[in-house]
């Protein structure tokens, strides 16, 4: 085919849910790609869609071009990036050896510059987490994996299919969402509604996704909107700091009580028409008398650092900070100062 008189493909360098990456050379001159196989059409569609709206953006990963290959499979010819951000976490958590500031700040900049490209152009990315944020080796992070992501066209976004979509493949592989510990209670219509989730996808993906993602959506919402792409940020940048996931939650049930745990009960003191929310009456916790609180998750940070944290990770999706707010937050402007990009150590 097409793909084949241009790229010679090269090992395979990864597969997701619906995807298939692999290392390409450019026959034309020898520039080395990513090639990325999608056996799904939605996703394929989605993904192209999203990343076309996005070129030229320095925190966005580059699509060179891509081919349809008969009704179902797309390939991306994207720009071949060596690692990834769960990379860099996981070889500073082995080693015991936090972060240090300069380098948290400039990757969290990068971040949420790359997210506020995003969010400008209405792009929902909706499965941010440290996997999905590749970095190049000059220590450039570009946000990647938009095979989930949204463009919202009208306000008021109310997109349900979508939702099932969303829910079902992180869903999918739990089986364990229906032992509940003590804390919860759920229905059985609720229970019911899982099983039928389940089957519909046959398909597994990273189960880590469910860590970062935001409470409207483990309670059903239908009309969500970016913030869920900024709790997801907040989850992020808790583990940058602590090199720990924030709610390593093992099921969707046990996600909600490790975030209650956290935050308080969930109820309309703290965000007004919570308990409109699809599974409000249906998913119930027992009453949290103490809640830890954020700066109990990040033990031994600043207090700027918990009070950046804390503006993602809040309840209410109004009152959750914009990437751009963030980008202006004097935070990134004291010292210790953002180090150069060229300063940030990259794994090999
Ligand atoms: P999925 O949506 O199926 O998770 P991803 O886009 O996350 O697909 O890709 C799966 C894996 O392939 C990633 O975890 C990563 O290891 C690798 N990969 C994806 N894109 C690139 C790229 N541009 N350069 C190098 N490796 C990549």
């Amino acid at each position: 085919s097409e793909i084949i008189a241009k790229y010679e493909v090269m090992e395979r360098v990864g597969s997701g849910a619906y995807a298939d990456v692999y290392r390409g050379r450019r026959l034309s001159d020898g520039l080395i790609v990513a090639l990325k196989e999608i056996h799904d059409y939605q996703s394929a569609f989605r993904e192209i869609d999203a990343l076309q709206l996005l070129q030229g953006f320095p925190n966005v990963i580059v699509m060179h071009e891509y081919f349809w290959r008969d009704d179902e499979d797309a390939v991306l010819v994207l720009e071949f990036l060596r690692t990834d951000l769960a990379t860099v976490i996981a070889d500073a958590a082995k080693d015991n050896r936090p972060i240090p500031p300069g380098q948290l700040k400039r990757w969290m900049i990068q971040i949420l510059s790359g997210v506020d490209a995003c969010h400008r152009n209405m792009v929902l990315h909706r499965d941010l987490k440290p996997s999905n944020l590749l970095i190049s080796e000059n220590g450039l992070l570009k946000i990647a994996d938009f095979g989930q992501a949204r463009i919202l066209t009208e306000p008021g976004f109310d997109d349900s299919n979508n939702h099932e979509e969303y829910s079902r493949d992180i869903d999918n592989e739990d089986t364990s969402t229906n032992t509940h510990d003590g804390n919860a209670t759920c229905t059985t219509s609720d229970i019911n509604r899982e099983d039928e989730e389940n089957e519909l996808g046959c398909f597994t993906s990273c189960v880590g996704t469910r860590w970062f993602r935001a409470p409207e959506l483990l309670y059903g919402s239908r009309g969500y909107g970016l913030e869920v792409d900024l709790w997801s940020l907040g989850c992020i940048f808790a583990e940058l700091l602590t090199l720990q996931p924030l709610f390593p939650g093992t099921a969707d049930i046990d996600q909600l009580s490790r975030i209650i745990s956290v935050l308080g009960n969930l109820d309309e003191s703290v965000w007004v028409g919570c308990s409109k929310l699809p599974d409000y009456g249906i998913i119930s916790f027992s009453k949290v008398e103490n809640p830890a609180g954020i700066e109990a998750c990040l033990p031994n940070r600043s207090p700027d650092e918990v009070a950046l944290v804390k503006k993602l990770v809040c309840y209410d999706p109004a009152k959750r900070a914009t990437a751009m707010e963030l980008l202006n937050d004097k935070y990134f402007n004291e010292e210790p100062l953002p180090v150069p990009i060229s300063e940030l150590p990259v794994p090999l």
